[in-house]
């Protein structure tokens, strides 16, 4: 496996590759890599000749007062993950290689980044789709693979791949969990152990909206309440949203005649965690 930093480098590797008719999979992560991230990347090599992985925190997606500069990085053992799960290239830019000018122009996402995650980090999803931009034309995959984990920032990619025409086929991948349910996530090693007995709460609550709807509840302000209920029931965890929306335009359902999907994040201490669940009817 190959680690480079440099954009050029990375640049004349994919350009040889493709002249030679390689078909590249791609993971762009933040690093501190789990099984999530190893998911996708067992995916990308099951389906792809060659496979790049991508570890950068990106600047320009954190907010004021986040986590940028606290952001594990593990280097080391992220390389070890790659090489051990048959990555052929780490790339892993410095903030400087990726933005040697600043960031003048970026990519700018409309009503998709109004809400949820958008609503409360202002910015985040222009952030992500400069950045996704960027990442997609220095490594130029033919697939690019991210996880379900993440709902919003996926349905921002498929859209972002789509109307700008980037020739890139995005796949989505389950979110991948600890046995109690809570989804795995890089920021999961900042709870204290007591958080992390309450954090699965999330996870159940999700569970109970979908088991609302199964069992025939067609209000989705009502399904909301369900969950929102089990919340409660943990001191201590600050509910950012939990709502039962529809999967593509991600606007709140009034009414649930179709598939939907729950999402939810939620506050423990200093700590935020997403996740969300579909629920096919
Ligand atoms: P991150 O490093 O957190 O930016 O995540 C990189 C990619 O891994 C994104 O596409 C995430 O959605 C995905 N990912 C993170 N956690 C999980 C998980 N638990 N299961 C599946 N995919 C995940």
């Amino acid at each position: 496996m190959r680690i480079i930093r440099s954009v050029p480098a990375m640049t004349v590797w994919t350009s040889g590759l493709r002249r030679e008719g390689v078909g590249i999979g791609f993971v762009p992560t933040m690093g501190a890599l789990h099984e999530g991230h190893r998911s996708l990347i067992r995916k990308a090599r099951l389906a792809c000749d060659a496979v790049v992985v991508s570890l950068f925190v990106n600047p320009t997606q954190f907010g004021p007062g986040e986590d940028y500069a606290t952001y594990p990085r593990t280097l080391k053992d992220d390389a070890a993950l790659c090489r051990a799960a048959g990555v052929d290239v780490l790339f892993a830019p410095s903030a400087a290689a990726m933005y040697p000018a600043g960031a003048h122009v970026s990519v700018t996402v409309g009503n998709l980044a109004q809400r949820w995650e958008g609503m409360i980090r202002p910015g985040h999803f222009d952030g992500v789709a400069t950045v996704v931009t960027k990442l997609f034309s220095i490594v130029r995959p033919d697939r690019a693979y991210f996880g379900q984990k993440d709902f919003q920032q996926s349905v921002i990619v498929r859209r972002l791949a789509e109307d700008l025409s980037l020739g890139v086929k995005i796949l989505v991948c389950p979110t991948v969990r600890e046995a109690d349910g809570l989804a795995m996530s890089s920021r999961n090693r900042y709870l204290t152990p007591v958080q992390r007995r309450v954090a699965p709460v999330l996870h159940e609550a999700l569970q109970a909206g979908r088991t609302a709807i199964l069992r025939g509840i067609r209000f989705g302000a009502q399904v909301a309440r369900a969950m929102q209920r089990v919340v409660e029931q943990e001191p201590g965890v600050t509910v950012d949203y939990l709502a039962c929306c529809d999967p593509r335009t991600l606007e709140p359902l009034a009414r649930i005649t179709k598939p939907a999907v729950l999402l939810g994040a939620i506050q423990l201490g200093r700590v935020r965690l997403i996740d969300n669940l579909l629920v096919r009817l």
